[in-house]
């Protein structure tokens, strides 16, 4: 392991100590990770890139723990949905996601019982080729969860397909308030470590490395301890770990790129294809391990309750769990609390319905803000946002062109690079919403109608590609041979049903 380079890349925003709160409340004394077990859970069957999935499930159907309850249509793009709690399905209907997603969603009411399906069980058979690996992953439903939601197998394909050396994974986290990928290092060093292998032999890639700040010592000894055992599985693989500055949006594939390559990429390039590597998220590494390892679903996460008027924890959370029942479990929302934003604090986004807006896949947080008056002027020119973009734009101009209905202008000046990280209006003296103007004009020329899911996803998978790329079609095919018993597999809810 190489660790004396500390790489970073230029710009971007170096949180204060009194934004982090992993560094006042000691996250890393949290031994046991609370299980938030709600009494219900909200399903959206689109929490991926991709198309939505399609109910398997019906209201008065009983389902368990890791059930499969939406699975992707015939030859679509698209992820299974599992349950991650027990109980009754109560009604079918569609819902809003505050990404603007509109999708259906399965109600299911907890019966308290945690029953779940036979087929979670520790896998005998690790013998697994590259097409078994991606089979496991796409059918435990799992998908970047740092918020890209690209399906983690199609990833791993389209990595194979470049033919990529190294598999680099994400455990940077330098968004302010956010510990939840820092606590699953820290509680699951070892799957995140053995999940990256897995990944990796299954790309083809012959490197893992782990990104870390160089804040985060605390997490090393676990990291290299997990990385010496990985070694009796995974000798063809060698691993290392590379420390970065602290700073924000530290993580995002682009940036990531040009502080380990001095690569600088076009918003339409993949770190694939330029770099020969492939970026995960170090949560989405655990999950793959849990379903190579136990075939468990991807049905519940780590999120951080956090923001300056919480007690700042992190819990693990069934995916669905209304926030408002996340909330319940000691964030301190009390009267100074103004906002509450589902994900981060400044990529997130303010909600009003806590009862009904689920935690999803990608939700790594829920964050509530400080009531505060915001200061409301016109641009004081002091160029603080252009001196903090992470892509070097200047998006005070870039506002002005817009406001002024000049969105070829506002393209000229780079606006559809905006990759949404929030550090403008973040950081603007004068309240200015640049962000949420110059991140929707972006957004506009990245929508592939139903397959879009966030406004920062800038890698296409476009449609011709998906025959490539639909490792899922084979997984719900009904040919004989992926009929056959399949003791591992997760089953579905319903006789005769589709292995998926
Ligand atoms: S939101 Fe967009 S324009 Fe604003 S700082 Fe981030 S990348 Fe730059
Ligand atoms: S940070 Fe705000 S006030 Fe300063 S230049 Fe940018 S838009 Fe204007």
């Amino acid at each position: 392991m190489t660790r004396g380079r500390r790489y970073t890349y230029h710009k971007g925003f170096i949180a204060d100590n009194a934004l982090d709160f992993s560094k006042r409340s000691s996250f890393i004394k949290e031994i046991l990770l609370e299980r938030v077990n709600p009494t219900r859970i909200i399903l959206p069957c689109k929490q991926h890139y991709g198309v939505s999935a399609v109910p398997v499930v019906r209201p008065g159907d009983q389902v368990k723990v890791g059930q499969c309850v939406a699975v992707p249509p015939k030859g679509k793009f698209s992820l299974a949905v599992h349950s991650g709690i027990s109980g009754v399905v109560k009604e079918i209907k569609e819902i809003r996601l505050p990404n603007g997603i509109v999708c259906p969603a399965i109600h299911i009411e907890n019966d308290m019982k945690m029953q779940r399906v036979d087929s979670i069980r520790h896998r005998e058979n690790m013998n697994l080729t590259a097409e078994d690996v991606m089979g496991i992953i796409s059918n435990a439903g799992i998908c970047g969860m740092g918020g890209e939601g690209i399906p983690t197998a199609a990833k791993i394909y389209r990595a194979k397909s470049h033919n990529v050396n190294e598999l680099l994974v994400n455990c940077l986290q330098s968004e302010p308030y956010a510990t939840s990928d820092l606590m699953v290092l820290s509680e699951y060093p070892g799957y995140v470590v053995m999940g990256a292998g897995a990944c990796a032999r299954a790309a083809g890639a012959s490197k893992v490395v782990f990104l870390i700040s160089e804040k985060r010592s605390m997490l090393m000894s676990g990291l290299e301890n997990a990385i010496q055992n990985a070694g009796r599985d995974f000798a063809d693989i060698s691993f290392e770990v590379k420390l970065f500055r602290e700073r924000f949006p530290q993580g995002y594939f682009r940036l990531v790129a040009e502080a380990l390559y001095n690569v600088k990429l076009d918003p339409e390039d993949t770190l694939e294809e330029k770099c020969g590597a492939v970026l995960f998220n170090c949560s989405t590494m655990c999950a793959c391990w849990e379903a190579i390892s136990e075939n468990i679903p991807l049905m519940s996460r780590v999120v951080s309750i956090t923001g300056d008027v919480t007690n700042g924890h992190n819990v693990i959370v069934p995916v669905g769990t209304p926030v408002s029942e996340v909330l319940a479990t000691g964030g301190r929302a009390d009267d100074v609390a103004g906002p509450v934003v589902w994900g981060n604090a400044l990529t997130g986004i303010a909600i009003e319905d806590k009862e009904n807006t689920p935690i999803i896949k990608l939700t790594s947080a829920i964050t509530v803000i400080r009531k505060q008056e915001q200061p409301r002027t016109p641009c004081i020119h002091c160029g603080l946002c252009a001196q903090n973009c992470p892509v070097g734009l200047s998006p005070h101009i870039i506002y002005e062109m817009l406001k002024q209905g000049m969105p070829k202008k506002a393209e000229e000046e780079g606006g559809r690079n905006c990759i949404s990280c929030g550090i403008c209006s973040y950081i603007c003296p004068a309240g200015i919403r640049l962000t949420q103007r110059i991140a929707t004009f972006a957004s506009e020329g990245r929508i592939i109608g139903e397959n879009s899911l966030l406004h920062n996803t800038r890698v296409q998978y476009n449609i011709d590609e998906i025959g490539d790329l639909s490792l899922l079609e084979g997984y719900v095919s009904e040919s004989e041979e992926e009929e056959k018993e399949d003791k591992d597999a997760i089953v579905l809810p319903f006789d005769g049903g589709k292995k998926v």
